[in-house]
């Protein structure tokens, strides 16, 4: 402490002893309500018959009661908006004249004229104060001791104003850099929403209340639909964007002070005080409609959609953790329904759409993780069963889920668009197999790949054509097996299957007399080969129905000038009827069951 005042030893250590307990308190974790409480308690019983307050300059100009413990929540409101002013007492001459003011008597003092009313009201005579300055020297507020009898300040008491004034400077400091520092943990920089940890903080804080008043609250869950494609093909800067114009259409959306989250990517959490699930729907469908309004961003038209899954505490989940995840799981099921769509969580749910999820959610990891492998199975020539080819079949091993079968998680991937990376991934490892094979090119034996239909849009195209024709496997000896399905599709998948046929690359159709089997399609696309679907060999006799079918698709195939290929050959009777209805190639458990590459050589 400097001594400008002259104070007795007594009087210099009862202030160290002020300041020494509050910055004790600054160092630790009290909130700032509780050092300027106790502060302020401080220096009342340093000065009997006195009240401390704390009053701070607002930004609109006037003067509010920051914290005063000992004035009545009415005094405190009679004290609010006290315009600093040569009239405006102490208080608001301190800030006024950036001084320290001393008045001893208010009701002769004239600088006390704006707050006569209060004084008499509560009965105070004296009123000292002392600015309490910015780091720049400003006045920003008051730190006053208001005595309830006429008396002047002895230098102790000037000192003990000026301390506590400066160290309510430091505590205020610092609390608006914890402020700042609380603000950039819970929020989310680009749309300056709460971001995930804020929210479960509020979750959780938001379940006791619950739990103690037996009420209950709901939990929405948006997720954008077609996002990603968004942000993937027109970049982050018009994804930013729309997320932005996402996160102000949500608060449009929403009731009033309703918590709203970024939960992560394109996802948002709002927590909504309603136990009234026929509101929280309306809610839900009033989300759904503003998120479909379009969005132009680089001079384009965007229609996104959202997929909104809702909960209730306690009935779907107690713990933030369960709810959140069963809104996540509804939310999933909403977008399966086509997007654009609101569910709310049922417990039937999790165990079909529990699987997929998860699914979902570990595939994502699949290819970092090497989790998948690719399987090989041979295909044979149909009456001297020699080798001609072999067919890539994709495994996935998943550490949580175990095995899980292509049929089960390839349409997942297709749904979600992992199957391009995956799709790339299977080329990339299919390729360097094939050269691991001795002989296989000199034999021309054909590396036959799966492509699912989503694969045919013309990126992924072109960059498959490209991984085959950088390869040392000549492109003739590659054969890319699509479903008869890719013909739906437009314009688009015939063109890029056009395309590869013009790269020498083979396409066979997969799956053949399952689906539609259109022939001038099958005309037009000239194909390389044509496989015949597993479900019409497996009763195949020679008095089935299946008999005649398979009779007509071989010929109507050979006519096409198209290579055929009889799938799911278990036994040698199927096999030596198949030759005798003139297929080409068979293969199926009995000549080779799939198999990983080192296995698969044995089988050669
Ligand atoms: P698919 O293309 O029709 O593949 C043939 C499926 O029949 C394989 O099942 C194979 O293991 C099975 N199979 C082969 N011979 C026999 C037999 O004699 N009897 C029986 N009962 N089954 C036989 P898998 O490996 O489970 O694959 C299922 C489907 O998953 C594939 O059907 C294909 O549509 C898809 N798939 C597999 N790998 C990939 C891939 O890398 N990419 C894409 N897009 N799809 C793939
Ligand atoms: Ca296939
Ligand atoms: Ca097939």
């Amino acid at each position: 402490i400097k001594n400008d005042y002259h104070l007795s030893l007594d009087e210099q250590q009862s202030l160290l002893d002020i300041q020494q307990v509050i910055l004790e308190m600054v160092a630790g974790t009290f909130s700032e309500a509780d050092i300027l409480n106790k502060l302020c308690h401080m220096a009342e019983q340093l000065l009997p018959n006195a009240i401390a307050s704390i009053m701070m300059k607002q930004s609109e100009g006037h003067m509010d009661v920051l914290y005063a413990p000992s004035v009545s929540p009415e005094g405190q409101q009679q004290l609010n908006g006290l315009v600093p002013s040569e009239h405006a007492g102490s208080c608001g001459n301190a800030v006024y004249r950036n001084e320290q003011v001393f008045v001893s008597d208010a009701f002769n003092d004239p600088r006390c004229k704006d707050t006569f009313d209060v004084f008499k009201t509560y009965g105070l005579f004296a009123c000292w104060s002392t600015p309490i300055r910015n780091t720049e020297g400003e006045a920003i507020g008051s730190f006053a001791l208001s005595s309830f009898e006429i008396r002047s300040p002895e230098n102790f008491h000037k000192s003990l104003l000026s301390i506590g004034a400066h160290i309510i400077g430091i505590v205020l400091q610092k609390s608006s850099q914890q402020i700042e520092l609380q603000r950039m943990a819970y929020h989310d920089p680009l749309t300056g929403l709460a971001n995930r940890n804020y929210l479960f903080n509020r979750l959780t804080k938001q379940i006791a209340k619950a739990k103690q008043n037996n009420t209950r609250f709901s939990v929405i869950f948006v997720d954008l639909d077609r996002f990603k494609n968004l942000n993937d093909t027109w970049g982050h800067s018009a994804g930013d964007y729309v997320l932005r114009t996402v996160s102000a259409r949500l608060l449009d959306a929403i009731p009033a002070e309703t918590f709203l989250s970024r939960f992560g990517g394109d996802e948002f959490v709002a927590i909504i005080d309603n136990e009234n699930m026929t509101d929280i729907v309306a809610i839900a469908n009033n989300i759904n409609r503003v998120i479909a309004a379009p969005i132009d961003v680089c001079n384009r038209r965007f229609n996104l959609g959202s997929s909104i899954g809702m909960t209730q505490y306690p009935i779907h989940g107690e713990t933030s953790e369960a709810l959140i995840k069963n809104a996540d799981l509804a939310m999933y099921r909403a977008k399966n329904l086509g997007g654009n769509n609101a569910y709310v969580y049922r417990d039937e749910l999790s165990k079909k759409a529990l699987r997929s999820f998860l699914i979902e959610e570990q595939l994502h990891h699949a290819i970092e993780n090497e989790e998948l492998q690719l399987y090989f199975q041979l295909q044979v020539d149909c009456t001297t069963h020699q080798p001609v080819g072999m067919e890539a079949l994709l495994r996935w091993k998943n550490k949580e889920l175990g095995a899980v079968s292509p049929d089960e998680f390839i349409p997942i991937a297709e749904k979600t668009g992992l199957i391009i990376p995956i799709g790339e991934w299977v080329v990339d490892q299919a390729l360097k197999a094939f050269r691991k094979i001795p002989g296989a090119a000199e034999k021309g034996l054909v590396l036959s790949i799966n492509l699912s239909t989503v694969q045919l849009v013309d990126s992924h195209i072109d960059s498959i054509t490209q991984k085959i024709s950088d390869s040392p496997v000549p492109n003739h000896l590659v054969e890319l097996e699509v479903t008869e399905s890719c013909l739906l599709e437009g314009e688009a998948s015939i063109n890029n299957i056009k395309k590869l046929k013009s790269n020498h690359i083979r396409v066979a159709v997969d799956d053949f007399g399952i689906g539609y089997s259109s022939l001038s399609y099958l005309k037009k696309l000239n194909f390389t080969t044509m496989k015949i679907d597993r479900s019409l060999i497996t009763d195949l006799s020679d008095s089935s129905d299946e008999y005649e079918i398979v009779k007509a698709i071989i010929s109507m195939a050979h006519s096409l000038g198209l290579n055929v290929i009889a799938e799911g050959i278990e036994d040698i009777e199927h096999a030596a009827l198949l030759n005798k209805l003139g297929c080409d190639q068979l293969q199926g458990f009995y000549f080779s069951v799939p198999a990983p590459l080192n296995d698969f050589l044995q089988q050669l």
